[in-house]
Formats: C-alpha cells, structure tokens, sequence
C-alpha cells in the first residue's frame, strides 16, 4: 500500500512577514496545494495508517498524510484553518521544550541567523569566530580544512548555507556550538532568544485546541537533538522528557515519532518501541510503502515535492 507523506515546517504569509527569507512555505501556495490533494489524492488520517499498518484495514489508492514538525506558531495561525476548510487532518510533531520551557531550540536559532544574513557574510563571521574560539579549550580543525569537508551542497541548500548549517548543528562541540550560534543571532537577528521563541512556538493551549478539532499530536524529542548521534542516556532522557510533556496529547500505548533532522538508529528504535511508540518517521525522501517498509523508518516528502512547487513526488 503507497502512502505518500508530505513533510512541512514554516506555513506563513512570507511576503508579509517579520522574516521573508525563513525556508518556509508561502500560504497562498499551501492553500493550491491542498486544493492539488484534494483533486488528486486521498488525504488520510495518522489513525488510518495506523490501522492500516496492524493490518486491520487497508489504505485507499492514493493515499497521502500531512505532517508538520516542530511545533511553530503559524501552523496553528495559517495552516490549521485551512485544514479545517479542506477537513483534512494534520499530524503535528512538537518538541517538548517549545511549549514547556518557551525556550529557542537550535534548530531555529540557525534559520533565524541564516534567514537575516547574507549568506558570504554569515561565513565569513562564522570562519573569524571559529578562527577566535580555536585553542580557547576547544580543539577543532583549520578553517580550510572545516570548509572542504562540511561546504557540500545538497537538493535544498548551497554549500556555504550547508557548511554553516553543519558546523553550528553537529560539528563543533555542544557548548561552543550554543555559545558561536548565541554570537552570530545577537549580531544578525536584532531580538533577544527568549522574545523570537515567545512569537515563534505554539502554546500548550493552541496544542489542545487542535488536538480537540481532530488534529493528531505526535513526538519529535524534547530538545530537538540528533537522536541518532548522541549518547544513549542523553537519547533516552530525551525520549522520557518529550513523553512527559505531551503526555496529555498522546496515546502511551500507540504514539507515532518524528525524528528530529531524520537522525535515528538501531538503539533509538529499540528504546522507543519498548516506550510504546508504533510508528516512525525520517526524512528519507520517498514514498511509503506500508507492509513493506520498516515502520519505524517511515520516509517522507517535502511539500516541495508536490505542486505547485514541483511535480518531484512522481518520481520519488
Ligand atoms: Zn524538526
């Protein structure tokens, strides 16, 4: 049974927003998309496939599943209603700490910095602060040699946005990381952390609001780590932290997990199937075959991939 997933992060007004330039998509192009599935697909229910993947029932022909991650505001503002026009359900995957702790995940912290720099300027600023922080108890590699392994452009980014991206998510240790990507959004974003995650997340009651209107509540971690990178017990409290915090919007016994930036592996399906979790999804860029594929290795779509972006889904 084919199941295409379609994956969306920032749905806004982006002509008419704080931050035009953010990598999101423009409402007006959602809207053509929903009324594109409507014509041409059968938008189905997260409850669907979960059935449909115990095997108790079967999913129509062209079946396809939205999914929005990580919990921003504008999903409730901007996408939710439409949703609601179209009576299409919307699977929402959000990080513990956005509504707990209204703190800016890292994550968010990069886009913003990316979405209010040019892009040669960022580099720059970013290759004179490595250039400061090396040797201050922090060993890393020379910039050269930093660049032309980290600057490799892939299909949504160019190779300096990449490299950026790289070296402030994974490359440099934790600490530095906050502590580069903390100089680099007070030099190119002009607001405090703690204003933008205010403005930017949704709040516990919007959550319920939603989950009331029928929309289905899943996991993405607490923190938004690379579940698949970090060590065992920090992957574990992580897990038992974001099960704390939704556990009013979740099935304990059935949850589906959206792993953060796609990154999993053996230890974190393990730890997750034994937390009742029944379903996962990574970012793999394919359609589903449900039966067939692993099913807590989902893949997914951007909405990219669908018009009226591009007609990338027929082939993937
Ligand atoms: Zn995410």
């Amino acid at each position: 049974m084919k199941l295409y997933i379609s994956m969306y992060h920032y749905t806004r007004d982006l002509p008419h927003s704080r931050y035009p330039q953010i990598k999101g998509l423009d409402i007006t192009l959602f809207r053509q998309q929903l009324a594109y599935f409507k014509r041409n697909f059968d938008v189905v229910r997260m409850e669907d496939v979960i059935k449909a993947s115990l095997g108790y029932s079967t999913l129509p022909e062209r079946a396809l599943l939205l999914t929005f991650d990580d919990g921003y505001i504008d999903n409730y503002t901007y996408a939710f209603p439409l949703l609601e026009e179209f009576g299409f359900q919307g699977s929402f995957f959000i990080p513990g700490k956005t509504f707990s702790t209204h703190q800016l995940l890292d994550v968010n912290k990069i886009h913003h910095i990316l979405a209010t720099s040019e892009i040669n300027n960022l580099v720059d600023e970013l290759l004179k602060l490595l250039d400061y922080y090396r040797g201050t108890g922090y060993d890393y590699p020379s910039n050269e040699e930093l660049f032309s392994k980290y600057a490799v452009a892939n299909r949504f980014d160019n190779k300096e946005t990449i490299f950026a991206k790289r070296i402030l998510q994974t490359v440099l240790p934790e600490k530095l990381r906050n502590r580069i990507s903390s100089d680099l959004f007070r030099e190119f974003v002009g607001v405090s952390e703690e204003q933008l995650a205010y403005e930017l997340y949704m709040t516990d009651e919007q959550i319920r609001t939603m989950k009331r209107h029928g929309m289905f509540i899943g996991l993405h971690g607490y923190d938004h780590y690379w579940l698949g990178e970090i060590d065992e017990t920090d992957m574990r409290s992580d897990i038992d932290k974001s099960l704390d915090t939704l556990d009013e919007f979740i099935d304990r016994k059935a949850w589906v997990m959206n792993y953060p930036y796609g990154s999993y592996n053996e230890s974190v399906i393990e730890y997750i199937k034994d937390k009742g979790c029944i379903i996962g999804l990574t970012t793999e860029a394919r359609a589903a075959e449900i039966g067939k594929d692993y099913i807590f290795a989902l893949p997914r779509l951007d909405c990219n991939d669908f018009p009226p972006k591009s007609d990338n889904w027929i082939n993937l």
